[in-house]
């Protein structure tokens, strides 16, 4: 048995954002069969605290960065959580990481080096009545927990793991907060967790963990350029030996396709089209759900847009972000019959979208996993994506090859640019026209094995090397 602290920003089902909600919320119970106990340590904003109040409480902390806090130990869907309650810390309101007003909390990195702090407390001076063998931390919001570990244990007995699950954020802080963070000022250096003249957590993180993971095997070739590595992919290299990529899957329980077969997908099409005001139409109807930004190769798709109305093809966009991506796509809207959008945050949204299209488009500049392409092979709703990072490690792209033996799962294109995006929409019409490629793709989607096990048992071979 290996106990596994998972020491997370965001965990589905109590708080999510994006991706990373997902996989910390479905590992528990992927890792449970396989011999790993895996805990999870996540912050008490007020959504998780009014969904944990049935909890109780496992430790009091007299003082954590500035004012008392508690650890709350709760059982959500089976599985314990350890919710850090810090009201000075995270009961506020707003999103997450940014205030009523959309900027970020300026007090970002010490809310969540608090989190790291607690963790290390947790694996280090026994505060509860479980201690982990391993701490994994995710992204730069976990990224110190390995130097206050360092700090905090004199024979190291923890094993640490530090999982990036996107590179473009970094947890980047003043120097001048170097005392006011509890941080040794002797790895403010080069070779410690300075970038720049700042505090990174991810460099921390990547420095002083154990090993370092990120969720596709692509995506970690990819670290290692100067391309995809935004300044820390020298630091990789040298660390290249105990960096490994892991496939995110996706839970196959909550992510079911409400039909067994891809024909039944036609009355999920119709009502999505009624209640989008979509018209009826022999083209495909492509969707997207996703954060709109500049990552997700969104413009592009906007460039894109006229050859695919042209072909016949509809687009329904669900998503929130940059505001001048979200007029211009409330523009397309306005001005094309054949395109819908809706800008927010909708979870039920989102699924109507993957039951109802027949294609789902994810055109990112780089993407460590992606999962929305997932969802999309779980529901027959081929993917068209770039080749880049998880995307490329997830479709099995409609070349001549792959139609050959009649394997493929969707539409990669590359170079990521409009040209590229125009060309793969178009091939993807002209499947979408040839009933029996176009079934055929999707029966294949649909069988293509997207759950955790595969990964879920990287993970556990992975912390079993990490056991001290
Ligand atoms: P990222 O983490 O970079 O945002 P991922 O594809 O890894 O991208 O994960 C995004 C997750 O957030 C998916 O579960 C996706 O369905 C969900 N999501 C993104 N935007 C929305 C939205 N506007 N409404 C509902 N769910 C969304």
């Amino acid at each position: 048995m290996t106990r596994v602290l998972s020491v997370t920003s965001e965990y589905v089902p109590l708080i999510k954002t994006g991706g990373l909600a997902d996989v910390a919320g479905a590992l528990p119970a992927a890792l449970a069969p396989l011999g790993v106990e895996m805990r999870t340590l996540l912050p008490g904003y007020p959504a998780v605290m009014a969904a944990t109040r049935n909890g109780t409480e496992a430790v009091a902390l007299r003082s954590l960065f500035g004012g008392p806090a508690r650890i709350v130990q709760s059982n959500c869907d089976g599985q314990i959580v350890y919710v850090l309650d810090a009201p000075h810390l995270f009961d506020r309101p707003g999103a997450i990481y940014s205030g009523p007003d959309g900027r970020d909390w300026p007090d970002n990195p010490k809310r969540f080096a608090a989190l790291s702090l607690a963790a290390a407390r947790i694996a280090a001076d026994g505060l509860l009545d479980w201690q982990p063998d391993v701490l994994h931390a995710h992204d730069w919001q976990a990224g110190l927990t390995p130097v206050y570990l360092r700090d905090l244990e004199r024979t190291p007995k923890t094993g640490t793991l530090l999982t990036i699950h996107n590179i473009a954020f970094q947890g980047i802080a003043a120097p001048a907060m170097l005392s006011d963070l509890r941080l040794p000022k002797q790895g403010f250096t080069m070779d410690g967790f300075e970038f720049f003249g700042w505090i990174s957590a991810l460099k921390a993180g990547i420095v002083y963990s154990d090993k370092i993971s990120t969720v596709s095997p692509t995506y970690a070739g990819q670290l290692l350029t100067p391309e995809f590595g935004m300044g820390l992919d020298g630091l990789l290299r040298h660390r290249r030996d105990d960096l490994v990529g892991i496939l995110n899957g996706i839970d196959l329980d909550a992510w079911k396709p409400p039909y067994a077969r891809p024909v039944s997908k036609k009355k999920h099409k119709a009502a999505l089209r009624a209640k989008l005001g979509l018209p009826e139409s022999d083209g495909p109807l492509c969707v997207v759900v996703s954060r709109l930004t500049q990552q997700k190769g969104l413009d592009l798709l906007l460039e894109a847009l006229p050859a695919l109305l042209a072909e016949g093809g509809q687009l329904a966009v669900l998503g929130s972000g940059d505001s001048t991506l979200e007029a211009a796509f409330r523009a397309a809207a306005a001005r094309h019959d054949g395109v819908a959008v809706q800008i927010g945050y909708d979870e039920a949204l989102s699924r109507q979208l993957i039951a109802g299209g027949d294609a789902i488009l994810v055109p990112s500049r780089f993407e460590p996993c992606g999962l929305t392409q997932l969802y999309g092979l779980r529901f027959g709703t081929v993917p068209l994506v770039a080749l880049t990072g998880g995307l490329a490690d997830t479709v099995i792209p409609a070349n001549s090859a792959a139609l050959a033996v009649g394997a493929a799962t969707g539409f990669q294109f590359f170079p990521v640019d409009t040209e590229a995006l125009i060309g793969a929409l178009r091939s993807l019409v002209h499947a979408y026209r040839t009933p029996e490629i176009w079934t055929r793709m999707q029966r294949n989607a649909m069988a293509q094995p997207v759950g955790w096990e595969t990964s879920a048992a990287e993970y556990a071979a992975l912390y079993q090397t990490l056991k001290k």
